[in-house]
């Protein structure tokens, strides 16, 4: 996430939409402004929150994310075929960020800039269809892979 994170504009988020920021919310939204360059899953996301709120259930961790989710702060991603993995979004941005994992060593890198928008123009032109958000992840090599690959031959 490039911008400065602010937080109250990520309070705000949950006035304009109607809901109460009370405290578990706070305490999960505060670990995903922590860790905002880290793609975390349920159980990462739950273990961070149980050291500052042990009596938190994984189920509500759960459903505060997907809460999140609803009202565009949280982006989820699915990268290594592994676990659905969550981070925090910049509600100011209109569409998910773009993912780069590397195969080789699973390092994965967030792409700020959209550049979907020839995309996005001509599936409306073509099928009338409105691109609302995308999920884009893009397979390849590391530089460092491909440095200490190249350097093996
Ligand atoms: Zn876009
Ligand atoms: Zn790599
Ligand atoms: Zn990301």
């Amino acid at each position: 996430m490039c911008s400065i994170v602010k937080q109250n504009e990520f309070y705000n988020v949950f006035k304009e939409n109607g809901y109460r920021l009370t405290t578990q919310r706070k305490i999960v939204l505060d670990i995903l402004i922590e860790y905002k360059e880290e793609h975390l899953s349920i159980k990462e996301i739950f273990d961070k929150v149980k050291e500052i709120y042990p009596h938190i259930g994984m189920a509500t961790v759960y459903r505060t994310i997907l809460l999140f989710e609803k009202v565009g702060i949280v982006q989820s991603i699915y990268l290594n075929n592994d676990y659905m993995r969550y981070q925090l979004k910049d509600p100011q941005e209109k569409h998910f960020h773009h993912h780069v994992v590397c195969e080789h060593c699973g390092a994965v890198f967030d792409i700020q800039d959209d550049l979907l928008e020839l995309l996005e123009e001509q599936v409306f032109i073509q099928k009338g269809f409105t691109v609302t958000n995308h999920k884009v992840v893009l397979i390849g090599i590391c530089k460092e892979c491909s440095e200490s690959l190249g350097s093996q031959n």
